[in-house]
């Protein structure tokens, strides 16, 4: 039993595959088996005849119904039907093992009751020689199960040799040495045998599931795979590449070589013949190479990759690969880098790269190109009022109306937003340009229907002429400089590319540099200029005004400083210098002259004003009502709300307010009303004619309007005793700023003045007029 479960053991740590093929060797080959159990019947008959001793015929009988018994098993298991599954297998295992324990068993018994019952050497011949036959024949089948065949030994081989040993007589007793001997030898030649056995069977596994998990992998594999042995020869061709090829099956047969796979590839459509060739030549080379093949069938548009990688010893390994989907992402990044996702047409890399190639093509002197840079105007508002996907809806009807306006050989493209440039090749003079462009406002300018909006926009054009050896940057460079000019111009139309813009454009570019460096260096200075009030004759503010003085440019003038420092966004940093010099300089003042200091509308719309004047009220130590801010209506034009919010917080901080230049612009007496401003200062001219009626009237009215709602009344620009005469004469100006008084004067020039005519109460007739030297500006 140990025998047994030692077996168990080692049946459990089987594969089912092997423990199944096993239990076949068991009943594999039967007619041997069955030839043995029939001899065994005869010789046993034969034994009783020649005896004549009934206790044999008991064991003829025996051995008649044993051996039926395993006839009958045998019989069963080869007319099964069903593959030997693992449970099945241990089944008939058992089986087998109590038939093949009991059929030995009846012969050791019939043997050793032979060798008892009887002296007839005869019948001691025939049962000897015949369990010898048999137990030996069994070594030979019954190797796969080792305890088994053991076990059978034992029983068949073990009551005759213990009768042998019982008859007593020497030979006999040999020969029971001789039989235990025989049944050591087959035990030994039978473990022999089932280790050999059971060598071939796990080699035999371990190689089926290698082939198994290469053929799976070869057939999963997304690349069709072939491989040619050195003698050109088909080694292996995965299911992947004849599916990729559309091979038919008795195509991959044994013997086909190279040239009957890419012929057969070929006539199946699947690649041109040249390709073919080139597949070949490179199975052939002994290189490792990528080609990439076309397919002959345009509408499938098939783009497969081959590798060909030599083999060590000869031969080659063909990779497959259909690349078709990779290469047409490829295209889309391509086209999507190269187009505009909108409307389609090129985009600014595109054209720029086409511009370039197209310039490049030797002409005629008198073909002449003309780049057009398109705007659109007023399509910021149809985009902010009726929303992007109407705006987009937009920018592709201009896109179709352009495509739809140019000729083939015109080239448009998008650079972004509202911008289209054409490159429009081919004209014979400038007029042609100037057509397209004319044609270009009035399509772009027509109505537009979109999503039930009816919506009108502008155009205005730029156009630069090529001339030889112009580049595609210079030449985009210089149409965007006249559109630039032709939106200045009024918008809606086109302007011509004139050398003049570039040395405008350069000279601003340059202004540029110069100021960034002046605020990083300081080199910016504060000229102060009094406004007098007209009663007391006292100077009651200086207003700070911005000199920049350049070792090359000279001074500056800050009407040509402010709109650039503006555009460039430096005009928060240099108003906070400004203002906190400014404020720092009052300090120096009498106590109750005040500094007005000027603020751009950006810096009056910057989100932390209020903070940045506090910031230098604080570091100066001047006190808030001793500072007067001057705005001008424009910085009263946009977010009404949160400019009277600000307005409002620097008058609770004790800040003055003034409107600067009033009668400039809109001259609208409702920010009179609206805004908390506690002075207006009436722009100088307003003095021009003075000394006729109707002027005098308007400067009276808006003087006294301005006095009745609670404000004190600045009128700027007085040059002359008659024009102070005319303003005062009614008594509702209160305070005046001119040359009259002073010009603007450097911050120590204006501190002697002010110690001058501090204290001092002047007489009404008499004004400050300080023979300055006039300093030459911009
Ligand atoms: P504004 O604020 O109206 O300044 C008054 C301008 O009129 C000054 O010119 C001044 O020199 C000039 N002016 C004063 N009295 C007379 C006169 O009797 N006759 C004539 N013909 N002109 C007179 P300026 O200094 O050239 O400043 C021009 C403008 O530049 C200023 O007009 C102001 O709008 C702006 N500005 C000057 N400095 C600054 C500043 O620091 N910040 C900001 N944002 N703007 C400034
Ligand atoms: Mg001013
Ligand atoms: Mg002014």
């Amino acid at each position: 039993m140990q025998l047994a479960s030692q077996s168990e053991d080692t049946d459990q740590k089987l594969s089912p595959s092997i423990h199944a093929a096993l239990v076949d060797s068991l009943f594999d080959a039967p007619a041997p088996l069955l030839t043995g159990l029939v001899f065994a019947v005869i010789a046993a008959a034969m034994t009783a005849l020649k005896t004549g001793e009934p206790l044999i015929w008991a064991c003829v009988a025996l051995l008649i119904a044993t051996g039926a018994f395993r006839a009958f098993d045998l019989q069963r298991y080869q007319a099964r039907k069903s593959t030997l599954t693992a449970a099945k297998a241990a089944g008939w295992k058992k089986r087998y093992q109590t038939r093949a324990i009991i059929q030995p068993a009846a012969i050791g018994i019939w043997c050793a009751t032979t060798l008892l019952s009887s002296d007839d050497a005869v019948a001691h011949l025939i049962c000897l020689s015949v369990t010898t036959g048999l137990v030996a024949g069994g070594a030979a089948r019954a190797y796969g199960r080792q305890w088994i065949f053991q076990l059978q030994v034992a029983l068949c081989f073990g009551p005759p040799a213990v009768a042998l040993a019982l008859r007593g007589t020497p030979y006999y007793m040999a020969m029971s040495v001789v039989c235990a001997a025989f049944i050591v030898a087959l035990i030994q030649i039978s473990a022999n045998l089932h280790k050999i056995f059971m060598q071939a069977l796990v080699a035999r596994e371990r190689e089926a599931a290698l082939a198994g998990q290469f053929d799976t992998a070869l057939n999963n594999m997304p690349h069709g795979l072939c491989m040619f042995a050195a003698d050109g020869l088909l080694a292996v061709m995965n299911h992947r590449f004849s599916e990729m090829m559309n091979l038919a099956d008795d195509v991959v047969h044994r013997g086909v070589n190279a040239n009957d796979i890419i012929d057969a590839c070929v006539s199946a459509g699947s690649i041109s013949a040249a390709s073919g060739k080139v597949i070949l030549a490179e199975i052939q080379n002994s290189e490792a190479r990528d080609i990439i093949t076309a397919d002959p069938d345009a509408d499938r548009g098939r783009s497969l990759s081959w590798t060909f990688q030599p083999m060590a010893g000869g031969g080659a390994v063909v990779l497959l690969e259909d690349i078709t989907e990779r290469r047409n992402a490829e295209a889309r990044i391509t086209h999507l880098a190269r187009y505009d996702e909108l409307t389609a047409l090129p985009n600014r890399l595109n054209f720029r790269d086409e511009i370039e190639r197209l310039l490049a093509v030797p002409r005629e002197a008198e073909q002449l190109s003309a780049l057009l840079f398109i705007d659109l105007d007023q399509f910021k508002q149809v985009n902010d009022t009726l929303g992007h996907p109407c705006g987009d809806q937009l920018l592709c009807a201009v896109a179709d109306r352009l495509r739809n306006i140019l000729r083939p050989e015109d080239f448009v493209a998008r650079f972004g937003g509202d911008e289209f440039v054409v490159f429009q090749q081919n004209i014979k003079s400038n007029e042609d340009a100037a057509n397209l462009a004319r044609r270009i406002v009035d399509h772009l300018s027509e109505r537009y229907k979109i999503d039930n909006h009816l919506v009108e926009i502008g155009a205005s054009v730029g156009i630069a002429m090529t001339s030889p050896h112009v580049s595609a940057d210079t030449l985009l460079k210089n149409a965007d400089m006249a559109l630039y000019r032709a939106k200045a111009d009024g918008r809606g139309t086109y302007c011509f590319f004139r050398d003049e813009m570039a040395q405008t454009v350069e000279a601003r570019r340059i202004l540029e540099l110069d100021l960034r460096k002046a605020l990083a260096h300081e080199e910016f200075e504060l000229f102060y200029q009094p406004l007098v009030n007209l009663k007391s004759g006292r100077i009651a503010t200086c207003e700070a005004l911005l000199r920049w003085n350049h070792p090359v440019r000279g001074t500056v003038s800050p009407v040509d400083i402010i709109p650039v420092a503006e555009d460039m966004g430096l005009i928060v940093d240099l108003g906070r210098w400004i203002l906190r010099k400014a404020c720092m300089e009052c300090m120096k003042w009498p106590e109750g002259v005040s500094v007005a200091v000027n603020f751009s509308p950006q810096q009056f719309h910057q989100r932390d004003v209020l903070s940045e004047v506090r910031y230098a009220l604080e570091i100066s130590g001047l006190s808030a009502n001793r500072l007067e801010i001057e705005i001008t209506e424009s910085s009263l034009l946009r977010n009404t709300q949160s400019t009277h919010d600000v307005l409002s917080q620097l008058r609770s901080l004790g800040v003055r307010i003034s409107l600067d230049d009033f009668g400039t612009g809109y001259s609208s007496l409702s920010y009179l009303h609206n805004f908390p401003l506690q002075k207006v200062k009436i722009d100088r001219s307003f003095l021009e004619g003075i000394d006729t009626d109707r002027p005098l009237t308007l400067l009276r009215g808006v003087a006294r309007l301005s006095a009745d709602l609670g404000m004190s009344v600045v009128v700027e620009g007085i040059e002359t005793n008659e024009q102070l005469e005319l303003i005062s004469a009614d008594g509702t100006v209160t305070e005046a700023q001119g040359y009259l008084f002073s010009r603007p004067v450097p911050a120590v020039r204006v501190r002697q003045l002010l110690n001058a005519s501090h204290g001092r109460r002047l007489p009404d007739e008499q004004v400050i007029a300080l023979p300055l030297p006039t300093r030459s500006i911009a």
